[in-house]
């Protein structure tokens, strides 16, 4: 097969000598450059020989210039002063490397299937081999065919049936790939998840576990024509389907083909664009079979879509920045599936919304499965970062296979779960309040069973001792439940869980795994409370302080790269900033030559009297940004407390998150800090050593003592009256411990005065 591809190519191009044809990327590089603009992202588009991100947009975009056009983009992105690294020294040399291995692969015998590539013949017979080993488990089948006729072609597998436990009944989960043909290493995880969990169901009791309770399915090629081309050495970069679009440029790119919000930001109407997204929605023979067959899975629960490169792991949507009202579960799962995946080899794959963690792309298959069949959906970006893209050396595919198998089983074991539950933002409190009414919110949606709207509660209990007390929830907005906490006495622990009924009966607790969140319950005592609005007393500037520009100040901020367009309060617009004006751009009016420093006025974290303190809170909102231009973070910014109106400081916290947001902390006061009347808390923005660009932010400052008032029951009878004060008086007296009333290992009479005091409040 490969030698009639060369051959025909040879035929086909007799004026190019058959070296050019074998080594068509001799010294390429791959580069990264930092667009800045929507006209540099086309600039670049045109001067590279490809892009070799699978998905981009403004920010980091990965692209391949050969030696002749290498320079024109050296001197353009010199004189717009672009970030760029070049991170592939020669493409051709990789490329031969992977033949060579593959060669090597076969001419050996009794190798491991994993310890190479494959060609799509070779993938169709795994398949059917695999068919053939454990036929009670697995059969294959075919989605449909390709625009030049081949077949697309897919494998389902569960356990036999078991009593009570019919593999009709089971949900299913979803595996596929190579929509974008050069990505081989999408194929190889998907045969994987296949040959793993038939290959070891007798011997494996978690993989028993998950294939009694799931169906998988699983496409490991979906551009079989795109990837057959692919495996000509000249062709191995390529990405669309193989669509002659009938003006001399060829391919759509299917994974902007499919019909749900098509038509929008990330994808081209260039026919020659590795992002062309066909002339409508569902365009191509590949994406229309694949939406019937997917349209065809009746309980279809979560899919997972393979690409390469950058490590990723994308939830909806990918054609708007907007949050699905699905992500509070999308972020508990792509934590989950985060953390298993770095448990393996301690890779780490970042997670988040497509839009907003990588770049728009409409048209994709997760937005259409998410978007229009209501199921779980996912893009993962395997291996690497960069330092091979999609030419990822053998070696590395069974590690990235070992790592992303078992995300894949934590989303197996979630959707096998009756009810799927998440917290919504904020919904589990640091501490209730006395006094003020406080709600659970949790949001649940269907899993494998579905929800009796009429059967969540909200169970609390305050000791193990205690049954728990119920508490029925309403639905808030569609999908999420609230529930009031009852009142707690100002000290105690609740201990709570969520208990919600199914239609077919069953009851199911969340945290699922049988324990209890808790919270303690407080008095609250604000001393300090700022939003920056006005002024009260602030200063800038301390010994030592050398900036010479971008100085704090209290001022609505105007947006740049590295600064927020507006403070943190939902309320008001003045924040403490560093330079707030915008300027030319983001370096134009950020800190410069040393530090600057914001001091807050005096306030007072005493307690009232008679009060056991439990926590004292340092909250605030704070803006950081050190990740653009040159010297990215170099720098940090020490947040600091003092006791004794700044003789002395204790650092709370040292800032080198880049947010690219306000982001809000809530710090207890070190246990060295006594609490005084002469606090201060002061903010040290600061470029030092090398030259980078530092905005930061201030904003929302409160300072919260919790705490509940003393029991002057001290003999304990559940009354204060006059007993208890003489019960005070001897302990007092005898110097027992109930005489030091105040717990300050003294008794003197500043108990006296503490006991009354709590006495008289009853
Ligand atoms: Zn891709």
């Amino acid at each position: 097969m490969l030698q009639r591809s060369f051959a025909m190519l040879a035929i086909c191009s007799t004026s190019i000598s058959f070296a050019q044809v074998e080594k068509p990327f001799a010294k390429h590089e791959v580069h990264r450059i930092t667009v800045q603009t929507p006209r540099q992202l086309s600039v670049v588009t045109e001067l590279a020989d490809n892009i070799w991100s699978c998905s981009w947009g403004v920010g980091p975009i990965d692209a391949q210039f050969s030696p002749e056009k290498l320079p024109a983009f050296l001197a353009w992105a010199d004189q717009q002063g672009l970030e760029h690294a070049r991170l592939i020294p020669d493409v051709q040399s990789l490329i031969d490397a992977e033949r060579e291995q593959i060669d090597r692969a076969r001419r050996e015998r009794n190798v491991d299937w994993f310890a190479t590539y494959h060609t799509l013949a070779e993938i169709n017979a795994r398949l059917d081999e695999l068919a053939a080993n454990f036929p009670a488990f697995a059969s294959t089948f075919s989605v449909g065919q390709s625009i030049e006729g081949r077949t697309i072609r897919g494998i389902r597998f569960s356990a036999p049936d078991q009593p009570g436990n019919p593999r009709s009944a089971r949900p299913q989960v979803m595996v596929e790939g190579a929509q974008h043909a050069r990505e081989w290493i999408s194929p190889c995880v998907n045969m994987w998840v296949a040959d793993r969990m038939l290959e070891t169901y007798a011997t494996d009791p978690a993989i028993r576990t998950v294939l009694d309770s799931v169906e998988v399915i699983v496409v490991p090629v979906i551009n079989v024509d795109g990837y057959e081309y692919t495996w000509i050495p000249a062709n191995r970069l390529w990405r669309k389907n193989r669509r002659n679009n009938g003006n001399g440029t060829f391919g759509v790119d299917l994974n902007r083909n499919w019909g749900y919000q098509w038509g929008g930001e990330g994808a081209s109407t260039a026919t020659n664009n590795d992002t062309y997204r066909g002339v409508s929605g569902f365009s191509e023979p590949e994406t229309q079979v694949m939406r019937d067959f997917i349209a065809a899975q009746p309980r279809l629960k979560a899919h997972i879509d393979f690409h390469s490169y950058s490590q990723l792991i994308l939830s909806p949507y990918a054609y708007t920045a907007a949050l699905c009202p699905d992500n509070p579960l999308f972020e508990r799962i792509n934590t989950i599936m985060k953390d298993s995946i770095y448990a393996v080899h301690q890779m780490n794959y970042t997670a988040g919304p497509t839009y907003t963690t990588i770049y728009p792309a409409s048209g994709a298959v997760t937005d259409w499965v998410y978007g229009a069949r209501d199921v779980l959906a996912w893009g993962f970006e395997l291996r690497d970062t960069g330092q091979t893209g999609f030419v990822l050396p053998a070696a590395q595919i069974v590690p990235t296979c070992e790592e992303n198998f078992q995300a894949f089983l934590k989303l197996c074991e979630f959707s096998a779960r009756p009810l799927w539950f998440s917290l919504t933002d904020g919904s589990l409190p640091n501490r209730l309040i006395t006094g003020t009414p406080a709600s659970f919110r949790v949001s649940i949606k269907n899993g494998s069973d579905a929800l009796d709207p009429a059967g969540v509660a909200l169970e609390t209990r305050t000791s193990p001792l205690d049954p728990f007390t119920s508490t029925p929830a309403t639905v808030q907005t569609p999908g999420i439940y609230a529930a009031a906490f009852p009142a707690f006495p100002c000290g105690a622990t609740a201990q709570y869980r969520i208990s919600a009924g199914t239609t077919s009966g069953r009851t199911v607790y969340y945290p699922e795994d049988g324990s209890l969140f808790s919270v303690p319950s407080a008095d609250s005592y604000v001393t300090f409370a700022d939003d920056m609005e006005s002024d009260r007393g602030w200063t800038v500037g301390a010994a030592g302080d050398t900036a010479t520009g971008g100085l704090w100040q209290r001022a609505d901020p105007e947006p740049t790269n590295a600064q927020p367009a507006d403070d943190a309060s939902p309320a008001g617009t003045l924040c403490w900033i560093t330079g707030a004006a915008a300027g030319a751009n983001a370096n134009a009016n950020d800190v410069d030559g040393g530090a600057t420093t914001l001091t807050s006025p005096r306030f007072s974290a005493l307690p009232p009297p008679a009060t056991r303190v439990l926590d004292i809170r340092i909250a605030y909102a704070r803006w950081y940004s050190n990740n653009t231009g040159s010297n990215t973070n170099s720098d940090s910014m020490p947040v600091q407390i003092s006791n004794d109106d700044g003789a002395t400081w204790t650092q709370l916290e040292l800032v080198t998150e880049n947010a690219a947001k306000w982001v809000r902390k809530s710090i207890s006061l070190p246990a060295g800090v006594a609490p005084t009347a002469r606090m201060r808390l002061r903010f040290i923005a600061r470029d030092t050593g090398l030259a980078s660009t530092v905005e930061a932010g201030v904003d929302d400052v409160a300072v919260d003592v919790y705490g509940c008032l003393r029991n002057a029951d001290v003999n304990g009878d559940g009354g204060i009256d006059g007993a208890d004060v003489e019960t005070f008086f001897l302990a007092w007296q005898d110097a027992q411990p109930i005489g030091d009333f105040n717990e300050d290992g003294g008794i003197d009479g500043a108990d006296v005065e503490e006991f009354f005091l709590a006495w008289e409040h009853g």
